[in-house]
């Protein structure tokens, strides 16, 4: 569980993209992009998961390992904190 771990939306008004950040915690990724030694090829992302990447980040910013665990550990409560970042 990440309670008490507040997500953070990166998307205020700011369009610059940081492929080195997760779009859902704005925490770095860990993402070697393009390094096929990333954890991400090894860990894969549920497809839920990665269509609520908004449209302008998919295949640009990975989303951080932390946030697919929290995902599958959770995902109804994942999806309700992505909702109220979303929503301000
Ligand atoms: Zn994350």
């Amino acid at each position: 569980m990440v309670a008490g771990r507040r997500l953070q939306s990166q998307f205020g008004g700011m369009k610059q993209i940081d492929d080195k950040k997760c779009p859902f915690c704005g925490k770095p990724n860990g993402c070697m992009a393009g390094d096929p030694s990333c954890w991400c090829n090894f860990e894969s992302v549920p497809t839920g998961l990665q269509a609520l990447v908004p449209a302008e980040l998919v295949m640009k910013s990975c989303i951080c390992r932390e946030c697919v665990l929290a995902w599958k550990a959770d995902e109804a409560g994942f999806r309700r904190r992505i909702d109220s970042t979303e929503s301000v």
